[in-house]
């Protein structure tokens, strides 16, 4: 837990989250600035700052996550529609929280590629 980290402070409760699962190891919630219909992020409770800093020891770690991931996805009923997973990982990436994080994205036809 870092005091200066928004998504850790969701993970203590510290700060308000629309919270769709949670888990001994993630904690899954609604975007504040949503892009689709449905989206949901997904965090680790431990941080880990991306995918770029993942180390062999983030093995079950990042299964959780993705597991997760495929959980809201059914909960949010787009399983069989489809959804997209997508992680930012650094500027260039995009990554505005340095909190790993998986986007869950649909309810809607989504474009491809990102801009
Ligand atoms: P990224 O740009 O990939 O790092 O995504 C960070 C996401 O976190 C953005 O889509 C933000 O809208 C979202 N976000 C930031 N703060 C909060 C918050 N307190 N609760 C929910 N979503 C948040």
């Amino acid at each position: 837990m870092t005091n200066d980290c928004i998504f850790c402070r969701i993970v203590s409760g510290d700060v308000p989250a629309d919270v769709v699962l949670e888990t001994d190891h993630i904690v899954a919630f609604r975007d504040l600035s949503p892009q689709a219909p449905v989206h949901v992020l997904v965090i680790p409770r431990e941080h880990v700052e991306a995918v770029g800093t993942l180390g062999s020891e983030h093995h079950d770690l990042a299964g959780h996550l993705l597991l997760a991931a495929r959980e809201v996805a059914e909960r949010e009923e787009v399983h069989q529609s489809g959804f997209r997973v997508v992680a930012n990982t650094g500027r260039e990436g995009g990554q505005s929280v340095d909190h790993l994080h998986l986007h869950v994205l649909g309810g809607r036809p989504l474009s491809w590629p990102p801009g």
